[in-house]
């Protein structure tokens, strides 16, 4: 048997939905390595799914799905692992290979794709399993619960960076500073932009000019300069129109959230001459290989907060009060 914290009908995070229970431990398949968790990322996705928010294709259900952990058994037919390796386990648990968008480089959109934490268990336990070609390795030079926030915050973070298009000598705006943004700043830094942080919060604002943010002011303020590309990480539809105002002409507005509230409605001239607004969906394990290597090359810092396992509730409802600091990270064992 094993700890986990259990997912049984979804409710308000401050209501404490999440249980510790204890469950079988999983066995791998043959191709499958299962993982003793050591630590798992909180993500805005979880507090989605853990809410009721998102449909929710399992019940019951672990959630967590930036786990960090070391590899504690091999299915027969593993080659790529050997015991003791450490991984990482994004969102992106599996998908099948065969479809249209998995053929067309688009595996992300993937018509059976299937996510950590919300159509299998995830890592808000002690041990999960995963298919050996979707866990990634990770560089030594982060500790495991550093390295958490790079799964999904990072690895997301990056692919909304690429999608928005944004390039050395550029002006990238950043709505939101949560986990994602705080290393999108340093990813887009490090390739050459200079960015513009907009936030509510003043503690989100120093921390934005502390990671070298060229200005930071609130959604109603107005930068200096209009931008070459923004992505907007808060799940509010409000920033549409508002981001779009300070967006030259030909940018693009890379929407990073999994779910928004209501877009405005929007007067042509704000998306008129060649703006592109576009959504960012999952990741290809491609965008976590690239991010993960970058991250080590800069390498990023990740601010975290840890919270023991049988926190998670208190963990999610710090998330959602925005009472958070930094990336919050389960230690598990
Ligand atoms: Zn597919
Ligand atoms: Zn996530």
């Amino acid at each position: 048997m094993m700890r986990a914290m259990l997912l049984e009908r979804p409710a308000p995070s401050e209501s404490s939905p999440l249980r510790t229970v204890d469950i079988l431990m999983p066995e791998p398949a043959a191709r499958e390595v299962r993982v003793r968790v050591r630590c798992c990322g909180v993500c805005h996705t979880d507090l989605h799914i853990v809410e009721g928010d998102l449909a929710l294709p399992k019940l019951p259900l672990v959630p967590g799905h930036q786990i960090i952990g070391e590899i504690d058994q091999l299915g027969r037919e593993v080659t790529s692992f050997k015991l003791g390796d450490r991984v990482g386990i994004p969102w992106l648990y599996s998908t099948d290979g065969v479809c249209a968008f998995c053929q067309g480089n688009s595996e992300n959109l993937c018509e059976h794709a299937q996510f950590t934490g919300y159509h299998v268990h995830g890592g808000y336990a002690e041990y999960c399993v995963v298919r050996e070609d979707f866990a990634h390795s990770l560089s030594a030079v982060f500790s495991d619960e550093n390295a958490a926030p790079l799964l999904c915050a990072g690895v997301i973070g990056y692919r909304s960076y690429r999608l928005s298009g944004a390039a050395a000598g550029q002006r990238l705006g950043l709505y939101g500073f949560g986990a994602s943004a705080h290393l999108v700043l340093q990813l887009a830094r490090h390739q050459g932009c200079e960015v513009y942080v907009f936030t509510r919060g003043t503690a989100h604002r120093q921390l934005a000019e502390k990671l070298g943010a060229a200005w930071t002011g609130t959604a109603d303020e107005t930068p200096p300069h209009s931008l070459d590309a923004s992505i907007i990480f808060a799940p509010a539809g409000a920033l549409v129109p508002q981001a779009l105002r300070h967006l030259r002409k030909g940018g693009t507005l890379a929407l990073a959230g999994i779910t928004m509230t209501q877009i405005p409605a929007l007067d042509y001239d704000l998306l008129y001459h060649e703006r592109v607004i576009r959504s960012v969906a999952n990741s290809t394990r491609q965008d976590c290989r690239e991010f993960l290597r970058l991250a080590a090359e800069i390498p990023i810092q990740t601010q975290i907060q840890v919270y023991p396992l049988s926190e998670a509730n208190r963990a999610l409802a710090d998330l959602k009060q925005s009472k958070l600091e930094a990336a919050a990270v389960l230690r598990v064992s």
